[in-house]
C-alpha cells in the first residue's frame, strides 16, 4: 500500500500535537466528538433538504473503549466521507476550517497554539500513536479506510462498512513518567470528558457500560447475595444546550467553559449576557465580550456576527445581520423557535422576526454595557480599552445617527489620569 505524505503544513502541526507537552491533551476527545455531531448535522440537513426521511432520533455518536486492545473508538452515523474526501480532509491541515496556521510565526509555543485554535482532527495524535478511520458517504456503496501513524504519512485503502457514518479508532500511546495515558480508557475519565467538553451536543452520546446487578433468586429468602454483570448503553450527555438552561443552574465557569470551547479564546471572556424574550420575537441569547481585542479583529479575514440557531439547531454560523458594527467584537449566539430551519441567507436578510431580535439584542448589550460602567468601572474601563475606539467610530459612523444612544457609553480620559464620562464631565 502506498504511504502518502502530508502537506508541508500538516506535518509541522501533526508533529506539534505528536510531541506536545500540552496539559489538556484531553481535549481530542471534545474535538472528535464536535466533528462526529457536525458530521450528523450535515446529514440531518440533507436529509431536509432531500426530503430522506431521517430523523434525529436515530443518530448518535458511540464510545468503545478496549482496554487490553489499548483502543478507543468514536463513531458516528453521520454523513460520512467519501475517498476524495478522506484525502482531503485528513490530508490537509488547509482543508480545516479552524485553524490558521501562524507560519510567520515559528516562536509560538504549541502551548499557545493549541489553546487559541480548535485543532480539529489532528489532537487525535496527542493521545494515540496510530489513528485509523473508517467511512462511508452516505448513499455511497464503498468503505474506505485512512490510517496514520504519525507525521511520516498515512494509508487509505479499500474497507468494509455495512452503514453510512464514520469509525475513528485511536490506538493509545503507552503511559510514560509524566502522563497517564491510560485514564483515557477508562470509564469514568470519558464519562468526565464527555461531561465538561461535549454535554451540550444535541446527539446523545452513548457507551456501553457494566454494571453489577444482584443475581435473580440470590439474597432472598436467607439465600446469599450473588452478583452477576451486566452491560447497559447510558447516555453520557445531558444534550441540553447550556442557553436553554436555566441561569441559576449556570456557574460564571460554566459560561466560560462554554465561550472558551466555542469561540476558541485562551481567556475567559470579560463578560456573558444571557437572556431569555419572550413576546414579539421568542428567542435566547448568550453573549459575550471578549478580555481582549481578537488577533484578526482589525485584518479583513474578521467577520463579525452572531451563530444563529433555529431550536437548538445551528443555521448559521456568522449572522452579520445580527449585530451592528460598533458591537462587531461581541460574539455569541441567538437561538429562536420563529426562524424556519431551512430559511436561505438572502431570506434571512428581509426576515422581519431577525431585524427584530437584532434590535432587542442590541438594547441588550447596551444594557448591560450601562450597568457594567454604573456597577464596576474598573471592568468597564478594561472594557473600554479594548474597544471603546469601536463605539466612538460608532458614533461618527451613519453621520452620528446612533450618537444619542452610544454617547453614555463613552469614557474620556482627565488630565488627572482617571476617566471620566459625558455626564460626569
Ligand atoms: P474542522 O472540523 O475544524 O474543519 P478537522 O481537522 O477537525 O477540522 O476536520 C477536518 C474535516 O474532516 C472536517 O471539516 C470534516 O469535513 C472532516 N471530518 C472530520 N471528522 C469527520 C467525521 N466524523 N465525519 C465526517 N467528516 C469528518
Amino acid at each position: 500500500m502506498e504511504q502518502k505524505e502530508f502537506k508541508a503544513e500538516s506535518k509541522r502541526l501533526l508533529e506539534m500535537m505528536i510531541n506536545s507537552i500540552y496539559t489538556h491533551k484531553e481535549i481530542f476527545l471534545r474535538e472528535l466528538i464536535s466533528n462526529a455531531s457536525d458530521a450528523l448535522d450535515k446529514l440531518y440537513f440533507k436529509s431536509m433538504e432531500e426530503n430522506l426521511g431521517l430523523t434525529r432520533s436515530d443518530m448518535q455518536i458511540r464510545l468503545e473503549a478496549d482496554k487490553d486492545a489499548r483502543t478507543l473508538t468514536i463513531s458516528d452515523n453521520g454523513i460520512g466521507m467519501t475517498l476524495d474526501e478522506l484525502e482531503n480532509n485528513l490530508g490537509t491541515i488547509a482543508q480545516s476550517g479552524s485553524f490558521e496556521f501562524k507560519r510567520d510565526n515559528e516562536k509560538t509555543e504549541d502551548v499557545d497554539v493549541i489553546g487559541q485554535f480548535g485543532v480539529g482532527f489532528y489532537s487525535a495524535f496527542m493521545v494515540a500513536k496510530k489513528v485509523t478511520v473508517v467511512s462511508k458517504a452516505y448513499g455511497a456503496d464503498k468503505a474506505y479506510m485512512w490510517q496514520s501513524e504519525g507525521s511520516e504519512g498515512y494509508t487509505v485503502s479499500d474497507a468494509e462498512k455495512d452503514t453510512n457514518g464514520t469509525v475513528i479508532t485511536l490506538e493509545i500511546k503507552d503511559n510514560t513518567d509524566d502522563e497517564n495515558y491510560d485514564d483515557f480508557l477508562k470509564e469514568y475519565k470519558i464519562r468526565e470528558l464527555v461531561k465538561r467538553y461535549s454535554d451540550y451536543i444535541r446527539y446523545p452520546i452513548i457507551m456501553d457500560v457494566e454494571h453489577e446487578k444482584l443475581k435473580e433468586g440470590t439474597g432472598v429468602d436467607g439465600k446469599e447475595p450473588e452478583y452477576e454483570k451486566e452491560t447497559v448503553t447510558e447516555t453520557l450527555n445531558s444534550q441540553i444546550p447550556i442557553w436553554k438552561k436555566a441561569k441559576t443552574e449556570l456557574k460564571d465557569e460554566d459560561y466560560n467553559q462554554f465561550y472558551k470551547d466555542k469561540f476558541y479564546d485562551y481567556s475567559d471572556p470579560l463578560m456573558h449576557i444571557h437572556t431569555k424574550t419572550e413576546g414579539t420575537a421568542t428567542y435566547s441569547a448568550l453573549l459575550y465580550i471578549p478580555e481582549k481585542v481578537p488577533y484578526d479583529y482589525y485584518s479583513k479575514n474578521f467577520e463579525k456576527g452572531l451563530q444563529l440557531y433555529s431550536s437548538g439547531v445551528m443555521i448559521m454560523e456568522k449572522c452579520a445581520d445580527l449585530l451592528p458594527d460598533y458591537f462587531s467584537f461581541v460574539k455569541g449566539l441567538v437561538d429562536s423557535e420563529d426562524l424556519s430551519l431551512n430559511i436561505s441567507r438572502e431570506m434571512l436578510q428581509h426576515d422581519r422576526q431577525l431585524k427584530i431580535i437584532a434590535k432587542s439584542v442590541e438594547k441588550s448589550i447596551k444594557n448591560e454595557l450601562k450597568k457594567c460602567l454604573k456597577n464596576d468601572r474598573e471592568k468597564y474601563e478594561k472594557f473600554f480599552e479594548q474597544f471603546g475606539i469601536q463605539l466612538k467610530y460608532g458614533i461618527y459612523e451613519a453621520y452620528g445617527t446612533n450618537k444619542d444612544e452610544l454617547q453614555d457609553l463613552l469614557l474620556f480620559k482627565t488630565s488627572n489620569g482617571g476617566t471620566t464620562t459625558l455626564s460626569e464631565y
